[in-house]
């Protein structure tokens, strides 16, 4: 993928330090990441920019990256997802080829990694209650106490820990613990529990197992197991680091076959939320129609939305590897979906909210079919034709009945340049009783044809039009920014009360006949109105269309006209 050559550009620092590790030779001419996500949500947004970086920094250095389920906490997960995930990371345009993994298959060498930190002195079983666990673990300001539990003989501490796989004890009953420092200000390090005992059910092992690894174990053994290089992972487990090494000197595993954790800032992005929690109650409680609602952050909504892979890897290009946490402004994710569709789209007309015209001296049975381009940046898309014809719609917008002055557009007596076809000037304005305007009657200059007249006289407005016999109606489904305010959820707000009630509006749409032949997943510009995609809804007779982005940030500009 051509964005991701890094070459000429200056590295992230985390892409200094793979470059630093490969010129020192530090892994033995190996760069091995992964990417592990926990089979219990779809993937989003966030997630790509850990793709992105996970997968590029293997791509960049003839490494691999492994796909990795960190399927160790067994009450969240279902496979449900984890079709979703492999699609997800494809469509991103990564490839993890045979390496798929699954933490829960390592359970049994997880399991030995725990006996041998019992057998040489290094982990113990803890019978603390919960109500002695608060007492015991101190808090920020005092040390923690140390659990009687500490001073158990290996051999006691092998046989309880066996027993608790056996399933002898109940839930909760014991647990096994690192025995570190119980005075350490890092409470992660305070004799952290590393196995706890819960029957529950899991979705690749069934009930083989009643005792289950903490994270903070299973994830620098899950990356040692798999010689992973470099584990990167968001600064929230940055305090989990000395623990992460800790696990892994106290089993002697050592460069160049072990790896190395560093952690980047996550991506939150303004008028979003990401947290899995938060959008699975958006789904359960139907507040979006599901996973894919093309308003979902995740990865198959954006996808359905008709937002392109690449412009989601070239947000995350732009945002950038930093340790900074921060919001990224949506507008940067609308930015690179304009510019990425700018040149790949093809542009066609359609009318979305119309008013008839009527052109009085264009023969009764006449079409005619006009010569359109269909993408300027890309002379390679070629050109198409489309009907016009004696009636036809165009925007109500673009008509003002008292057009204010700079209104280019079409008003009574003016004349306006009909994308591709001719000069046409307003002759008279239909009203219904009411007063609105139901249709206007033109009449069009023959020698205009093409958008040019003879005469060199110049209309400054052009606007886009159907001709209404050929037109093709479809359902358009406007979507726009799911909450009202760049940070739902923050300073105690219920992100509910914030959901923006105009997020979907639908209309009718009608369209060049052209758009009816494309299927879904296309992307294509509605002339002067947004970017559009082919809904997977479109059935025979029946096409759908959903709206990607309009053509410019109308957020910013209400922003600045308040
Ligand atoms: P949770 O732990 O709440 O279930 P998570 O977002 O951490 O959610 P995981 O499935 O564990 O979900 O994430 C997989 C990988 O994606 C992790 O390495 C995580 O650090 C990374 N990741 C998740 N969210 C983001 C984000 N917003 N920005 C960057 N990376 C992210
Ligand atoms: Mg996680």
């Amino acid at each position: 993928m051509a964005e991701n050559n890094v070459e000429n550009e200056s590295l992230d620092f985390i892409r200094e330090m793979v470059a630093a590790d490969i010129a020192s030779n530090k892994y033995g001419n190996r760069i091995v990441t992964r990417f592990p996500p926990e089979p219990n949500g779809y993937l989003h947004i966030g997630h790509a920019k850990a793709i992105c970086l996970d997968f590029g920094i293997a791509a960049e250095n003839n490494g691999v990256c492994h796909l990795r389920f960190d399927d160790t906490n067994p009450t969240k997960e279902d496979t449900e997802y984890e079709e979703s995930i492999k699609n997800d990371v494809r469509w991103l345009g990564f490839d993890f080829g045979e390496h798929i993994y699954y933490a829960s298959d390592y359970f049994e060498k997880m399991y030995d990694c725990a006996v041998e930190l019992i057998k040489r002195g290094k982990a113990y079983v803890c019978d603390l209650s919960p109500e002695e666990w608060d007492e015991y673990r101190g808090n920020l300001t005092t040390p923690g106490k140390e659990s009687p539990g500490r001073q158990r003989s290996v051999e006691e501490n092998l046989d309880l820990f066996t027993r608790m796989r056996n399933g002898e004890f109940e839930d909760g009953k014991l647990v096994l613990r690192a025995k570190i420092d119980m005075n350490s200000p890092n409470i992660n390090m305070r004799d952290p529990v590393i196995y706890r005992i819960r029957r529950v059910h899991h979705f690749r092992h069934g009930d083989k197992w009643c005792i289950y690894p903490m994270y903070d174990f299973a994830h620098p053994l899950e990356d040692a197991f798999e010689h992973i290089t470099h584990s990167l992972c968001t600064l929230e487990f940055e305090i989990h680091r000395p623990l992460y090494d800790w696990v892994l000197d106290s089993l002697d595993f050592k460069f160049p076959d072990r790896p190395q954790q560093t952690e980047f800032s996550r991506l939150n992005l303004t008028y979003t939320v990401m947290s899995k929690r938060k959008l699975l109650q958006l789904v359960k409680e139907n507040y979006v129609s599901d996973w894919d609602d093309p308003r979902m952050p995740t990865l198959c909504g954006m996808r359905r939305r008709g937002i392109p892979a690449s412009a989601i890897r070239r947000m995350c290009k732009m945002v950038g590897i930093t340790k900074f946490d921060g919001v990224t402004d949506v507008a940067v994710l609308e930015y690179c979906v304009r510019e990425e569709l700018n040149a790949s789209a093809p542009r066609y007309l359609a009318v979305l909210d119309p008013l008839k015209v009527t052109i009085t001296n264009y023969p009764e049975e006449g079409v005619e079919p006009l010569d359109a381009v269909n993408n300027p940046e890309d002379p390679a898309a070629g050109s198409r034709k489309i009907p016009f014809g004696r009636e036809l719609y165009i925007e109500r917008a673009d008509f003002m009945e008292e057009p204010p002055k700079g209104y280019f557009r079409l008003s009574p007596g003016k004349e306006v340049r009909l994308r591709y076809g001719y000069f046409i000037k307003c002759e008279e304005v239909v009203k219904d009783d009411n007063g609105n305007v139901v249709e206007l009657k033109c009449t069009f200059d023959p020698t205009t044809r093409g958008g040019n007249a003879p005469d060199g006289r110049k209309v400054k407005g052009t606007i886009h039009w159907v001709a209404a016999d050929s037109a093709v109606e479809a359902e358009v489904r406007l979507y726009d920014r799911l909450f009202t305010v760049e940070q739902p959820g923050t300073d105690g707000a219920d992100f509910l009360t914030q959901l923006n009630p105009d997020s979907l509006k639908v209309v009718t749409g009608y369209l060049e006949p052209e758009l009816a032949k494309l299927s879904a997943g296309t992307s294509v510009q509605f002339e002067r109105i947004g970017y559009f995609v082919v809904d997977p809804d479109t059935a025979p007779g029946k096409m759908v269309f959903n709206r990607t982005v309009t053509l410019k940030d109308s957020w910013g500009n209400k922003q600045n006209k308040k």
